[in-house]
């Protein structure tokens, strides 16, 4: 927080000046990385009456502007609600209050803000009379500001939120409607409508360029300022596709060109090696909504498809796709194949792994154009806007290229910082763990078992809905998410649309769930896990390559390795390790062409969300019937849907992928051992993806004291040893480790 030896700050002067003081000491004196800096500058009361403190929100939002242009790494934060503190006892005024201040900050950099998520308002709702005079005071605009708000707040006292139901749309003119249908992303009457306007109109064309693309600016602009969420544009837009659907044969009978309006043509693919693509179709919904001309290549597309692709339609944008950490290297592939073909066209990064740090390191300096990444989909739409337009272009590449110098260089710097100890000192510093046959668990089988056809409805009860949510790019914690003050009306929506679909999934079989998991006799030698054909332990089935924690650990913290779980061979006790392969995504297909068919990426969205869901609600069912059933070792487990998404059971079942084993290779031999692609109909792509993308597989390990982790860096004297344990040359496994590789 901005304070020093004198006290708290309350102007930008002693605000900025203190945050710089501070941001010294940290980043050259301590070596505390620049990123890891939250700053607090203060936020302070207004409307006080007192006149010395008219000017504070306006110095909070400046000194935030100042912290994020001059303290690079540094995010801001404060505590909202202490901003409207002379209003306690009226919260129509305290509401509307912090929803402007934050929509000010936001735009100065704000990067989070302590906030009673009951207590705001969407900015776009706040009365306009109120909002005027809530800027008024926040923006300290005028001396009589303070009474002004008071004069009005006398009359919002004790007045709770009012909820209007408004049917009169249907009354108005065909224009409105449409733009009304397009905005609300209501399809029920859209053949009429655009009918109706079509004979109005000279040309079919002519609706789609007149009250169809108006409306679609509404919903671009309204999400692009964060007053609607992705639901709701995914809605639109498929009213949009549906009506242009509606005057495509007309638009052919005449014969006429379409007046290319397009804002540019982008083209789009998940990486070759992975499969995943909802979020690259959400991207490319967002941006058709705001204008572009989307070409969307699918999945597994290699470097040369989509650069010969990119320079026969002349894309004015590539965005690249991808999931699983080896599309990583992929999309540096890509670009280093731009590069190659001289090409200049700005290449757009996103997906689940990539980050702006990866990006920054790996990807853009094989490229001299612009390489950018896209967190979400409501940036891609300004991302893509400003590199394409003729006066920022310049300017707005030239502070990326700024912005990730200097994260190249945080890197650089952090990778320095960080001591690490070799890998024989990492195995003296394993988990300590007492090997006792009272922690060890017989099986109530060995070798593999298959489910086929599982209950979808039975799965369903294992739903963990949170990340639904996050895939729709709502934000927060379900259940509480459906009462969210921001979010809350869209995620009761959309989940009440999700219970429909899931329901149908379930009555009309859409989709098929099979498994298969094995548990097997197993010790662990070295950082390996050995896994015997039978109790005998006399023959090697398989082995399980693991890798350690190479950073220096504070006093008593171990050098993990999931080998550290599994009794070592030396203590001739019986251990075990179990491995599984779940899907639920068999048949998806059919039902995904029917509703691209249709126009209807809504509804291709969920039930792709859904399958996922499901795949992930079947691992949870298998490991518990794991735990009580078929490994046995907690049979008296009474954990609600809560705890076991808490993770509050005995054991874990680590994904080969994940930070604990990063290695995605080891999928090869967990799919040997389960037999997964013949018993479970799962396949895996070059790069280890799996298909259908609704599917999860990992181990078991049962011992009380495993743990997640993540492995962190490692470093070479691992990996030579690592390749030579896997029997894999040097240069193919560092290039499958590359993410963790710390030379
Ligand atoms: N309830 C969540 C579960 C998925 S995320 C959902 O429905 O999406 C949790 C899973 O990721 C774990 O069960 C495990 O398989 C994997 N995982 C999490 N952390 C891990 C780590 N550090 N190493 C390996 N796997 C991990």
């Amino acid at each position: 927080m901005a304070f020093d030896e004198t006290g708290q700050a309350d102007s930008y002067e002693r605000r900025i000046a203190i945050c710089q003081r501070a941001y010294d000491i940290l980043t050259k004196q301590v070596g505390f990385p620049a990123e890891d800096i939250i700053f607090d500058p203060n936020i302070l009361t207004v409307a006080t009456g007192i006149e010395e403190h008219n000017n504070y929100a306006v110095d909070f939002i400046r000194a935030t502007k100042w912290i994020k242009e001059n303290l690079p790494g540094a995010k801001v934060s404060g505590g909202v609600s202490n901003i409207s503190f002379s209003f306690r006892g009226n919260d129509k005024v305290r509401e509307a209050m912090h929803s402007a201040f934050l929509y000010h900050a936001i735009k100065a950099g704000l990067d989070m803000g302590i906030v009673n998520a009951g207590m705001i308002e969407v900015y776009e709702e706040i009365p306009k009379d109120l909002l005027e005079r809530v800027e008024d005071v926040l923006l300290n605009r005028r001396d009589d500001a303070t009474e002004r708000l008071i004069e009005m707040a006398e009359s919002f006292k004790g007045k709770g939120k009012e909820i209007l139901v408004d049917n009169s749309w249907r009354e108005e003119p065909v224009e409105k409607r449409l733009a009304h249908a397009l905005i609300k992303g209501i399809v029920d009457h859209i053949d009429e409508d655009v009918e109706e306007a079509r004979q109005k109109s000279d040309r079919p064309l002519d609706v789609i360029e007149g009250p169809l693309m108006d409306g679609m600016n509404v919903v671009g602009d309204l999400f692009g300022a964060g007053k609607m969420f992705l639901p709701q544009v995914v809605k639109s837009a498929r009213v949009m596709k549906k009506a242009v659907a509606y005057l495509l044969p007309f638009i052919e009978a005449a014969k006429q060109e379409g007046t290319s309006s397009s804002a540019g043509r982008v083209l789009m693919a998940t990486v070759k090696g992975d499969v995943h693509d909802i979020g690259k179709n959400i991207v490319g919904v967002v941006l058709g909504c705001n204008n572009y001309e989307v070409v969307d290549m699918g999945v597994m597309v290699s470097a040369e498809k989509i650069l010969d692709k990119a320079q026969e339609i002349g894309a004015d944008i590539i965005g690249l796709s991808g999931l699983i950490t080896p599309s990583l290297d992929e999309m540096a592939y890509v670009a280093e194949e731009m590069e190659a073909r001289g090409m200049k066209m700005p290449l757009l990064i996103g997906g689940a792994t990539t980050s702006r740090m990866h990006t920054a390191v790996k990807i853009a300096p094989k490229y001299s154009g612009a390489v950018v990444h896209v967190l979400d989909a409501s940036r891609s739409v300004p991302v893509a806007g400003s590199l394409l337009s003729k006066e920022n272009k310049e300017e707005f590449e030239a502070g990326i290229k700024t912005e990730y110098a200097a994260l190249r260089e945080m890197h650089e710097s952090k990778k320095s910082g960080k001591e690490s100890i070799t890998i024989e000192a990492a195995r003296t510093n394993r988990t300590p763990i007492e090997w006792s046959i009272d922690d060890l668990y017989t099986p109530k089988f060995t070798g593999t078992k298959v489910f086929e056809e599982y209950s979808l409805e039975e799965l369903a009860r294992f739903i963990d809905w949170t990340p639904f949510f996050q895939t729709w790019e709502l934000a927060g914690r379900f259940p509480a998410i459906l009462e969210d003050e921001v979010v809350g009306v869209e995620a009761t929506k959309l989940y009440a649309d999700a219970k429909v679909v899931l329901q149908k999934i379930i009555d009309e079989k859409w989709l098929t769930a099979k498994a298969v998991i094995g548990i097997w006799p197993a010790n662990a030698v070295g950082d390996d896990i050995e896994l015997y054909t039978d109790d005998t332990r006399t023959t090697v089935l398989e082995t399980i390559h693991t890798l350690r924690q190479q950073n220096k650990k504070a006093p008593g913290q171990p050098n993990y390795a999931l080998a550290d779980f599994i009794a070592p061979k030396e203590t001739g006790l019986p251990d075990y390790w179990g491995g599984f392969a779940v899907t639920s995504g068999i048949g998806i297909e059919k039902k995904l062409a029917e509703f691209e068919a249709d126009h209807d990426d809504y509804n291709s969205i969920m039930l792709k969300a859904l399958a996922d869901r499901l795949a992930e609600a079947f691992a949870e069912m298998m490991h518990l019937r794991v735990r009580k059933e078929f490994w046995g070792y907690a049979p008296n487990e009474t954990l609600d849907n809560f705890d076991l998404i808490a993770e509050k059971y005995q054991g874990i079942r680590p994904a080969p992928g994940y930070p604990a084993c990063p290695d995605h290779t080891e999928k090869a031999t967990l799919f040997k051992l389960l037999d997964a692609t013949a018993k479970a109909d799962i396949t895996l792509t070059e790069s280890f993806a799996m298909y259908p993308t609704a599917a999860v597989s990992g181990m078991y390990f049962a011992h009380p004291q495993s743990k997640y982790f993540g492995l962190g860096k490692i470093q070479k004297d691992q990996v030579v040893e690592y390749a030579t344990r896997k029997g894999m040359e040097l240069k193919v496994i560092e290039r499958w480790l590359s993410p963790v590789l710390g030379y």
